[in-house]
């Protein structure tokens, strides 16, 4: 049997949207590759510098692949068949779910259009709005809280990204376990603060989440096994200079 001949087939700036078409290809049989995607991903803040990420079937699959990839882009294109946006989860569902993936809404009911970045050059006072200098952001008595699918205005979208920025409770349980892992070895050092401290750090832990990885899971056995071990070591020695 003669080893299959490889073709490029397309190529593309975006590596998800390769990941995209190889799916649609994968689901429709043909075996399909990506080459420089990996390269891309990790060195995407050079920009679209790099070479493109680029689709590889099999030279026998290569029409039917073609016609497959001809077809998604067509689909993408229309308006009716191509991906919606969900309003409720502000996520981008694929075209042919007719629910959204995220919140399980049928698309009926929570479709909204897609948002839009406020328009900065709206301001009319004059000066030259694409000037950063005088960019402004709008007034957040503009922003309509009643209307799910207003468009997010700038000052939206600084609140959105703080909001995520926050640490969820977990998050930060498993930082103050981390903490505590430290503070214990730092009791060898510092005997009773070193151990009260991971104690209490420890303790604020485990008030905010019991639900740990396996990895935190050990770092909260390997303090209480440090301040366990630390302890014992200066009560022996406390009890032996009390014995001189
Ligand atoms: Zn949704």
């Amino acid at each position: 049997m003669p080893s299959p001949e490889f073709v490029k087939i397309a190529s593309w700036h975006n590596p998800a949207d390769a990941e995209h078409a190889k799916a649609v290809l994968n689901w429709n049989g043909i075996d399909a590759f990506i080459e420089g995607a990996d390269l891309k991903t990790s060195l995407s803040y050079i920009g679209s510098a790099l070479g493109d990420v680029k689709l590889i079937v099999r030279s026998e699959d290569s029409k039917r692949a073609q016609r497959l990839l001809d077809e998604l882009s067509r689909e993408a294109r229309d308006p009716i068949n191509g991906p919606w946006f969900c309003g409720e989860c502000e996520e981008v569902i694929e075209p042919g779910f007719d629910m959204c993936w995220s919140c399980g809404q049928p698309r009926e009911e929570v479709e909204a259009p897609f948002p839009e970045v406020a328009d900065l050059a709206t301001e009319s006072d004059g000066s030259d709005p694409r000037d950063p200098a005088n960019a402004s952001l709008p007034e957040s008595a503009s922003v309509d809280e009643t209307n799910p699918y207003a468009p997010p205005t700038v000052q939206a979208m600084f609140e959105k990204i703080e909001a995520e920025d926050e640490p969820t409770s977990q998050e930060e349980a498993e930082d103050l376990i981390t903490q505590s892992a430290n503070a214990a070895v730092l009791g060898i050092l510092i005997p009773l603060f070193g151990t009260l401290y991971s104690l209490f750090l420890l303790f604020a832990a485990l008030r905010l989440s019991w639900n740990f990885s396996s990895r935190t899971r050990y770092l909260i056995f390997q303090s209480l096994a440090v301040n366990f071990v630390v302890s014992s070591i200066w009560l022996a020695l406390l009890w032996l200079f009390s014995l001189m």
